[in-house]
């Protein structure tokens, strides 16, 4: 049995300030819960001040991106030794908006796969297609070749140390969600291919979680899927009472 994790990507939202300010009332607000898995992906200039806020807490903290490199002249980049310091358990790994507006290949994707779990942090690797791949029924194979490029050379005890994020780039940040329906035919897919590369074992303990305008109104619907595990959560993960909403779902 998994247990449901809700993660808040807050993308270049919030100053240091902000963030810590928000971490403090999400602990007071979370108490002792822990049947949720709760991670929340702060901007990289508010992570170490936000691990402080957080020590001793059950919620965990997440980077959005990372370089693949363990150090080096690539200015403005950020290594997972880095991340790992500053206090994360967790980093995103090819967030659309990285593959979209930053060129983020999945070959260059599956290096920094490698390189997050080569430092001991769980990535959470997003894989979904675009508007025009779903309508062109392509989404199957746009999935599949995510998952197979993405996670080229990983072990099954890698995958058993992976979180992954099923986010249709058409739902991300839209306010159109995917429906419980077509949510759940995509991480069928996903477990059925992990099933058939690592093992049904390990397929069925892999969280497969979903993002795309996710509010508190559909994650109930959401999360009654056999195959949805959670969430990835991006414009309603910036308010504490709304997230704490989505985390408490019933
Ligand atoms: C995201 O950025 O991962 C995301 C799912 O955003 P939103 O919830 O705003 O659609």
């Amino acid at each position: 049995m998994i247990r449901p994790v809700i993660a808040g990507n807050w993308k270049m939202n919030k100053t240091i300030a902000e963030a810590v300010d928000f971490a403090t009332r999400l602990r007071e607000a979370l108490g002792s819960r822990d049947d949720r898995e709760v991670i929340i992906a702060p901007p990289f200039t508010a992570l170490q001040a936000v691990a402080e806020a957080l020590r001793g807490s059950p919620i965990r903290l997440a980077a959005q991106n990372l370089h693949e490199a363990e150090k080096g002249a690539y200015t403005g980049e950020v290594s997972a030794a880095m991340l790992s310091e500053a206090g994360c358990a967790c980093v995103i790994v090819g967030h659309s908006e990285r593959r979209t507006l930053f060129g983020e290949g999945n070959e260059r994707i599956n290096r920094k796969l490698q390189a997050t779990l080569t430092e001991g942090l769980q990535p959470i690797f997003c894989v979904g297609e675009t508007l025009a791949e779903r309508e062109a029924g392509r989404m199957p194979a746009v999935i599949e070749g995510q998952l197979k490029e993405g996670l080229n050379h990983l072990t099954a005890d890698d995958i058993g140390e992976t979180v992954i994020a099923y986010e249709p780039v058409w739902a991300i940040g839209t306010g159109r969600t995917a429906s419980p329906g077509q949510a759940q035919e995509v991480h069928r897919l996903i477990r059925d291919w992990l099933g058939q590369q690592y093992g049904a074992g390990r397929a069925a303990e892999t969280a497969i979680l979903y993002g795309g305008s996710v509010t508190p109104k559909n994650i109930s619907e959401l999360m009654t899927q056999p195959d949805i595990n959670g969430a990835l959560v991006g414009g309603a993960s910036l308010d504490v009472a709304t997230f704490m909403e989505i985390i408490q779902y019933q």
